[in-house]
């Protein structure tokens, strides 16, 4: 027996008519966590207890929901078993691993393997398939201890104040935000926060995660204080507002040369919710898959990379590999 994995609006598993992350409204899908090129409005949703309430913050309204703690097994239909288990991206994520005749599919999600301020360590079930999102899948992508790179953040935070400025840390509102303020925390400086970012760090709040004290932001009273706020263009929105912003773009994608220019800051910080090259090989070795399907990012090149380590592994939904089957 084999498993059907196609890529269309999302992953498609025929056999068990379920999608994995679709980005349009489907009957049914699979939502590994609550980032917008994740959800849609679908009629049935499988997800974790946090991604659900995070889901309801940001798609509003009613649909049919299997709300799975991590680690229970759920019969999704019969003879076919879901497992949620943590995928260490943000609060809530997971991959799902899938037992049914056809054996046993993981769909990763995007996850992290290292330990995350913000989310539940990621698990590494084995399993014959593995669908993997595949982000930083160039051996260019490494990142450096997140230690050192939350010291430089501090650093950089604590010379723009002593200067006069106000530190600016550009972080997406959902996940990384959180994870920021959480490290920020030795430093002891007071920090306002967007109120995008103020809205999912409340919910977080209610999910048990714990945060040093914030405000909301205010442009009287922004001197002395750090600033999180998601990505603005240029220097629009909350950054008009400020007299002397000096910013920072908190990413892996700091790692590219020029990402200051690319993200027009001052300095960028390659802090990431995503796995890095060696995270991502890792977790292959791990999972001890018989065939990787990689997506997003450049998963031509590291299904390629795999290959070359001896791997059975094909970029999902390229070229002629757009439908396929795993041999029995
Ligand atoms: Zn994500």
């Amino acid at each position: 027996m084999t498993w059907d994995v196609q890529l269309r609006k999302g992953v498609w598993l025929p056999q068990i008519g379920w999608w994995l992350d679709a980005q349009t409204r489907t009957p049914r899908s699979f939502v590994s966590h609550a980032h917008s090129d994740h959800i849609a409005r679908h009629e049935e949703v499988l997800c974790s207890p946090a991604t659900a309430r995070l889901l309801h913050a940001r798609l509003p309204g009613r649909r049919k929901e299997t709300v799975l703690p991590f680690g229970k097994p759920h019969e999704l239909l019969p003879g076919v078993t879901a497992v949620l288990h943590p995928a260490g991206h943000i609060l809530g994520s997971s991959q799902i691993h899938l037992t049914a005749e056809h054996g046993t599919l993981l769909y990763t999600g995007d996850f992290k393997l290292r330990p995350s301020l913000a989310a539940e360590p990621c698990a590494s079930p084995r399993a014959d398939v593995l669908i993997m999102e595949t982000t930083f899948g160039l051996p260019r992508y490494v990142f450096p201890p997140e230690a050192e790179v939350i010291t430089g953040i501090i650093d950089f935070c604590r010379q723009a104040i002593a200067d006069g400025a106000t530190p600016v840390l550009l972080c997406y509102s959902l996940g990384k935000s959180q994870e920021v303020l959480r490290a920020l925390a030795p430093a002891g400086l007071p920090v306002m926060l967007h109120e995008q970012t103020l809205f999912l760090t409340r919910i977080h709040e209610q999910l048990g995660v714990n945060f040093p004290p914030y405000r909301e932001f205010d442009a009287k009273e922004v001197g002395g204080h750090i600033v999180i706020c998601p990505p603005q263009p240029g220097r629009s929105g909350l950054l008009s507002r400020i007299p002397s912003p000096r910013t920072a773009v908190i990413t892996g994608w700091a790692i590219d040369p020029g990402a200051i220019y690319r993200y027009q800051c001052h300095a960028a910080f390659p802090l990431s919710d995503h796995a890095d090259f060696n995270d991502l090989v890792r977790f292959v070795e791990l999972v001890q898959p018989r065939r990787v399907l990689t997506l997003h990012g450049f998963a031509r090149e590291f299904a390629r990379t795999l290959r070359e380590r001896g791997w059975d592994a094909l970029a999902l939904g390229q070229g002629n590999q757009l439908e396929f089957s795993l041999p029995s």
